[in-house]
Parts: structure tokens; sequence; C-alpha cells
């Protein structure tokens, strides 16, 4: 529902001064012992017009049974971690630093053939496009049988009956039958729970699920977000969804990290970041989503597009597109980028923003609430 908070007068002050033990808690806002944690991530291209660094200094982490939702625009760097962490990029041309520790091995500069074996064993991806996953000439059966093969030394039938199990297990009607039919001939989905129990027929204790619902029909989405919530609950697996859908966050997420250009620039519980965000541009995200039940549709999408990242503005990367910089003193957000630190007494969360009590100029803005 639309909430109008009339202005009050907004005060500007400095912050409290932020202790080194809140600064070190700025990535783990549960608390609880992590599953997977990266530091300080860094994830550079060459392009004919010269290196591109995707990520910027990315550091989140995830414990076991919890779900982190990635938010951004295109370009933010969402899905270019998530490849890192699974190990996806060519090495060859793609130079990534910092840490990535996933159950206590370090991903970072691990073997191609170490990381093959994470891959499937331990961390597991759902993209938007099953089709990159599953391959159109072998039927899904084979498929989900090497998959399982790949990992077990175990006769074909054990494999069959687990493979079967899985598709049981992701709503597949007649699964037995449904072995022996290539990608094609399923709905897309179908083709999308196929892909989720291939991911999961390993019992990854990681998913990352990129926009696994995109391209899918509101009814189906609302299944397959299900299914995923069902499944970590059974599996107890830690989750990255990534998503620029603030809505399907609200329902599914217990963290969120909002990415701008490449940075995180806001992080924390979904119920403290959705229910009072301190960023500017998670304030636009949710001033871009339509008004909720009853209320006459109220958008405002954020002006301007993300930057490239081949030219990403100086200071604050969002400046060039934030209604709030005159608030901040003189030239700042255009001059400095702001820390990822606690801006207010909640030291559990964190934001990448110059502005002073930032919860203040919050209240005297006007949002739409989720539900
Ligand atoms: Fe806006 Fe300045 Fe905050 Fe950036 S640092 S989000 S430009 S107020």
């Amino acid at each position: 529902m639309s909430e109008q908070v009339t202005n009050g007068g907004t005060a500007i002050r400095r912050p409290e001064t932020v202790s080194r033990a809140a600064r070190s808690r700025e990535a783990n806002p549960s608390g609880l012992e992590p599953y997977l944690v990266v530091r300080d991530l860094e994830v550079t291209f060459p392009t004919a017009d010269g290196p591109v660094k995707a990520v910027r200094g990315l550091s989140y982490s995830v414990p076991l049974g919890r779900t982190l939702a990635i938010v951004g625009e295109s370009g933010s760097g969402k899905s270019v971690s998530s490849m890192a962490v699974m190990g996806l990029h060519n090495p060859q041309s793609t130079r990534i630093s910092g840490s990535i520790r996933l159950g206590g091995h370090e991903v970072v500069g691990m073997r191609q053939e170490e990381l093959r074996k994470l891959r499937g064993s331990t961390a597991a991806m759902v993209f938007q496009d099953p089709q990159s996953s599953l391959h159109p000439y072998y039927t899904v059966g084979k498929q989900l049988i090497e998959a399982y093969r790949a990992h077990h030394n175990v006769a074909k039938a054990k494999a069959a009956q687990r493979a079967i199990e899985m598709l049981a297990r992701v709503g597949i009607p007649n699964p037995k039958k449904r072995m022996g039919d290539y990608p094609h001939q399923f709905s897309g989905g179908m083709r999308q729970r196929a892909m989720i129990a291939m991911s999961l027929i390993n019992d990854p204790k990681l998913l990352i699920a990129d926009e696994p619902t995109t391209a899918l029909d509101v009814t189906v989405q609302a299944q397959i977000l299900d299914l995923i919530m069902d499944l970590q609950r059974d599996f107890g697996s830690a989750v990255v969804f990534i998503t620029h859908d603030l809505g399907v966050v609200a329902e599914i997420a217990d963290d969120i990290l909002v990415m701008y250009a490449g940075r995180a620039v806001e992080y924390g519980q979904v119920n403290k970041i959705l229910g009072a965000p301190l960023h500017p541009y998670t304030w636009g995200l949710l001033e871009s989503i339509p008004a909720v039940s009853g209320e006459p549709a109220r958008l405002h999408p954020i002006p301007g597009a993300p930057p490239s990242l081949l030219a990403v503005p100086s200071g604050c990367p969002f400046h060039p597109r934030c209604e709030f910089r005159e608030q901040v003193q003189g030239d700042l957000c255009r001059t400095e980028t702001p820390d990822l630190i606690p801006r207010t007494a909640d030291t559990s969360r964190t934001s990448r923003c110059h502005l002073r009590e930032p919860d203040r100029v919050f209240e005297t803005t006007v949002l739409p609430r989720l539900p």
C-alpha cells in the first residue's frame, strides 16, 4: 500500500562514528555462520574499448538455510559476480581477485578440474534460460543420469532411479516416461523444473538461481518460486537469488544486496531494507514498482540509465541520476565514492551514500510499501 508522510523539515547532520566492530559485521546481516563468503571481489574483462571492471570490491556472505537476493538493473554486476562464485568465467580472459570461500574452500585461483568437481557436488546454478543448461540432443533422463554419475560412482540403474525421484520431486508428472523425452518436448515451465532437478541432483549446499522465473508466465513463476523455497527447506541449502523484481525479493529472501555499477550500495535483512531503505537507488527501485491492491498504479521510474562500465561516473556512480545529491554538503557526491558502512544505529545493515541521517530523509519521502 502506498504511504504518504509529509515533509517535516529534514535536518542533515554528521552520522555517529562507525565502530570497528560495526564495520566487521557489514557483510553478515544475520550473524549466522556463513557457508559462502565473498570478500573484496573484483572481476575485470578485456573489451575492444579497454578493460571493463564489472564487479568492484564486492563482499557478502550466505549461511546454510538462508536466501540472499542480489538486486540491480542490467549491467550492475549481479550475474557476473555469481558466475565468479561458480568459477564459470574463462580464466584466460577474465581477471578475478579477492576471495570466494565456499564451504571453507577458496574458489579464486582454483584449478579448472577442482572447480568442475565443486560445481554440481557443492554448488549449482539455475539460469533464466534452461536451454543453456539442457543439451537439445540428449534426453532429459540421460542428462540427469550423467550429472549424477559425474559425482557418484554408481551403476546406471541406480542413477536412473535417483533421476526419476528428482523429476518427481520437482513436480514433473509421470517422471519415468518423461525421462525419455528431449528438452524441446517439455513446456517452458517443465524445462525449468527439469533444470532445477538437474541442479539439485547432487544435493548442492549452495544454489544460485539467476532470474529463473523471468521467461515464464506469472502462474508458472509462482510455482517455480514455491518449488525453490520448498527445496531449500528440504535440502537446507544456501540460496543466492538474482532478480530485478523486488516483489519476488519480499516473497522469498531473508537478506538483500542491492548492486549498482558493479558495487553493493545497500545490504542487510530484507524486512529492514524494504521496510526502510537507506540508499536513494533502493528508494528509486521501490518507486519503480506498481502500487499494490486497490491503489492506482503510481510509477516513478529512476531517471536516466545505468552507466556504461567503461565510463563509470566519478564519486558516487549514482550521482547523475540522484535527486538527493543537493542534500549532501559540497561536491562530495561527485568527487568521493562513499564507503559501504552502517549509516544508522542499526549496525547489521550497511549502505553506500553520503547522506547524513538517511533514515530521516527516507521518512520524509513518499514511497510505496511492499505488502
Ligand atoms: Fe545520491 Fe549522493 Fe547518496 Fe550518491 S552519495 S546516492 S549521489 S545522495
